[in-house]
């Protein structure tokens, strides 16, 4: 068959066996892909070296926050997502036995620079137009809403309709429930080279040799070093960000909390270390405290402790009690940024039946749920709530 490819692995090729679609990845993104494809009825084997939310996803926050989206294309994408979590977090429970710990608290953008206030304006402006429920808090409000915030902090907007889950359990769930439907896990089993044609795929991992007819790539920051494996080059960055855990501080945080700043450290193309206060508070009662962003490689987890006190220091300018507590963890991941900062999902203009999914930047647990029902449409050829043009990997090559 006329084929793009690797060459093939030195190995023993390994147990033959046979599928409708390989997803390589148990990130939250590629797990979220393996229940949807299995939900829709198709033979599914999810390939992952490590083990689920062993990536990115088990190094992040769990926030399902709309207001950060840049574009249009990706405020769409994270509202079908806002709903599809909200039923799932009644279906998963009730399918594999994991609570996902959704909690729909709300955020707080804080607009306490002068420079922010008119950035802000125009934001909530747009997202209004496009359906998002906010409100503008006075000083008033926003004590009444965190009264352990800064005294000084007169500005704010409630968001009332924003949400957290934990993504190692979100995770943990849709792989549980995507093997409740038939799915096959493969963990530990590292994929080492793909070859595709009109007709088919093969998936070469250190186990088996799986024909199938779609391959799934939802890799995170590694997906350029599975693309290489069919000779294809596509941009995905790697953008690290650290948290630091607080606990024995005497505050309580109720919403997830954020400078309006963090828009633009999401949407900038700095290299420079950026750090952006958010602030919120899990259901075991730790405080965690991001944000920062950094260009690196893909395995950069270090965590850089000058980072850390940057992160707690803008913490502390928003909420002084945590000043009182301890930071007793702090932790690093590395988001996939593509080259427009927009998610990567769909086919391979060069390799049709490699499907894309990737480049969600900080917004990968937000976008997921419906990043795999955008994929499992796409491959049952059905049609889908939102349009699958703005998503569509051919943009970055040209033709
Ligand atoms: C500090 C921080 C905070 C964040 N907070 C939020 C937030 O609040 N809300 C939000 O929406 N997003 C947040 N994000 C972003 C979010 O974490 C990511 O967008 C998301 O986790 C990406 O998921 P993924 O499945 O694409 O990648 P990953 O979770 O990295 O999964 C990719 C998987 O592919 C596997 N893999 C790679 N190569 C191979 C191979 N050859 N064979 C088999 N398997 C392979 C890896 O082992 C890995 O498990 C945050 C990120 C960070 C770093």
């Amino acid at each position: 068959m006329d084929t793009l490819s690797k060459s093939a692995p030195a190995c023993d090729p390994g147990q033959r066996l046979t599928a409708d679609v390989v997803v390589i990845g148990a990130g939250i993104i590629g797990a979220s892909c393996a229940f949807a494809l299995a939900r829709a009825g198709l033979a599914v084997h999810l390939v992952e070296r490590d083990a689920p939310a062993r990536g990115t996803s088990g190094a992040c926050e769990g926030n399902l926050v709309l207001w950060d989206r840049p574009t249009s294309a990706d405020l769409h994408l994270a509202m079908w997502s806002h709903q599809r979590w909200a039923e799932l977090a009644v279906e998963l429970p009730a399918q594999t036995g994991i609570d996902i710990e959704y909690d729909r608290k709300g955020s707080l953008m804080i607009v306490r620079d002068e420079g922010d206030v008119a950035a802000a304006q125009v934001k909530c402006a747009w997202l209004a137009a496009e359906g998002v429920p906010l409100e503008w808090l006075d000083q008033a409000g926003v004590h009444a809403a965190e009264p352990d915030l800064a005294p000084d902090i007169a500005l704010a907007v409630h968001f009332p309709a924003d949400a957290q889950i934990e993504p190692r359990l979100a995770t943990a769930a849709l792989v549980s429930a995507a093997r409740g439907l038939g799915a096959r896990i493969h963990n530990h089993e590292a994929v080492l080279s793909i070859e595709s044609s009109e007709a088919a795929t093969m998936v070469q991992t250190v186990r088996h040799r799986i024909t199938a007819s779609w391959v799934v790539v939802a890799a995170g920051v590694w997906t350029p070093d599975v693309l290489r494996m069919l000779g294809v080059d596509l941009q995905v960055s790697a953008r690290k960000g650290q948290i630091a855990i607080v606990a024995g501080a005497p505050i309580k945080v109720h919403h997830k909390v954020m400078e309006a700043s963090y828009m633009t450290t999401v949407a900038n193309d700095e290299t420079e270390l950026q750090v952006a206060a958010v602030v919120e508070a899990t259901r075991a009662g730790s405080i965690l405290m991001g944000s920062s962003r950094l260009l690196t490689h893909p395995n950069d987890r270090r965590v850089d402790l000058e980072v850390v006190n940057r992160i707690v220091a803008k913490g502390v300018s928003l909420f002084p009690g945590l000043a009182s507590g301890k930071v007793v963890r702090s932790y690093a991941g590395v988001r996939p940024l593509s080259p427009d900062h927009s998610p990567i999902i769909g086919p391979l203009p060069m390799a049709p039946r490699v499907v894309l999914a990737t480049g969600h930047e900080g917004g990968g647990v937000m976008m997921g749920a419906a990043t795999g029902d955008l994929v499992a449409c796409l491959i049952a050829g059905r049609a889908a709530p939102v349009p699958f043009e703005p998503y569509l990997p051919s943009r970055f090559f040209s033709h």
